[in-house]
C-alpha cells in the first residue's frame, strides 16, 4: 500500500516568522502519518524553525533543495548532512525551476539523489515535461529519459525511498493544470520506467505524485487515477486554510 502524500512546495516565498505562523496553525489539524503523509517544503532559513514548529504533529518538513557533497568549500549550499541532523525529512530535487535557472542536469540531479539518500533525507524527484499536450511521442522519450538518467545507479531498496513527482513545467503556476488524463499518462509512464529498471514490485511500491497548478476544485479527479499518489502543490500551498482544504480533498 502506498500512502498518499500532499506536499506543499512554497519556493522562494515567506519569512520565518510567516513560515513557523503556518505551521502552528495547521499542525493539530492533520491526520496521521499513516493515513495520508503531509510535507511542506520551505525556505532554507526557515527550516529548522519550521521543523520546530511541527515537532510531535504529523507534518513533515522538507528542504526545496540540497547540494551533492556533505562539507567543504562550496559557498552558499546545503549539505543533505546537515538537513538530516536538524531533524529534516525530505528533500525536492530536480524541480524545472532548478534546472531551469540554475542550470541543473541530469547528472547533477543524479548526484543529489544519491548523496540526500545516504544521509537519509526522502528525495521528492522532479521529472519535467517541457513538451506541451499534442506531442505524445515526444513526451514518452523525454520523460522517460529523465527517469533513467536521474535514477541512474540507484539500488532497489534505494529506489522505493524516492518518490518521484510528475511536474508538467507548462502546468506549474500557469493555472492550467494538466487534465486528470494527461496527469495519469505522466505519472504511468514513470511508474513503467521504474518497473523497466527494477521490476514491478519495485514500481509499485514506489510513490509518485503529480505537480502543476493543483487546487481544491482539481486535486479529487487528480487523486483518483490509478498512478496518481499524491500531489506537490506551489501557489495553493501558500494559504494554511486552502493546504487544509487540500489536505481534506
Ligand atoms: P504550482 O507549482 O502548484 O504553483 O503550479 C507546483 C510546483 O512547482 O511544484
Amino acid at each position: 500500500m502506498r500512502v498518499p502524500i500532499i506536499a506543499g512546495n512554497w519556493k522562494m516565498h515567506k519569512t520565518v516568522a510567516e513560515s513557523v505562523d503556518f505551521v502552528k496553525k495547521i499542525r493539530d489539524q492533520l491526520p496521521p502519518a499513516e493515513q495520508l503523509e503531509t510535507a511542506l517544503a520551505g525556505p532554507t532559513l526557515s527550516l529548522v524553525s519550521m521543523k520546530e514548529a511541527a515537532a510531535g504533529s504529523p507534518l513533515k518538513i522538507a528542504a526545496e533543495n540540497c547540494y551533492y557533497k556533505n562539507e567543504g568549500a562550496y559557498t552558499g549550499e546545503t549539505s543533505p548532512y546537515a538537513l538530516y541532523q536538524a531533524g529534516i525529512h525530505h528533500v525536492i530535487l530536480g524541480h524545472s525551476e532548478r534546472r531551469k535557472y540554475f542550470h541543473e542536469t541530469d547528472e547533477i540531479v543524479n548526484k543529489k539523489i544519491k548523496a540526500a539518500l545516504a544521509d537519509h533525507l526522502c528525495p521528492i524527484v522532479c521529472c519535467d515535461d517541457t513538451m506541451g499536450r499534442r506531442t505524445a511521442g515526444k513526451k514518452v522519450h523525454w520523460v522517460v529519459n529523465q527517469i533513467l538518467y536521474d535514477a541512474k545507479g540507484l539500488s532497489s531498496d534505494e529506489i522505493r525511498h524516492v518518490t518521484i513527482a510528475y511536474e508538467p513545467s507548462w502546468a506549474i503556476g500557469t493555472g492550467q493544470s494538466a487534465d486528470p488524463d494527461e496527469a495519469e499518462e505522466g505519472c504511468y509512464l514513470i511508474r513503467q520506467t521504474v518497473a523497466y529498471m527494477y521490476g514491478n514490485d519495485v514500481a509499485n511500491d514506489v510513490r509518485i505524485l503529480y505537480g502543476g497548478s493543483v487546487t481544491t476544485s482539481n486535486i479529487n479527479a487528480l487523486m483518483s487515477s490509478q498512478d496518481i499518489d499524491g500531489v506537490l502543490v506551489g501557489g495553493a500551498s501558500l494559504d494554511p486554510e486552502t493546504f487544509l482544504k487540500l489536505v481534506n480533498h
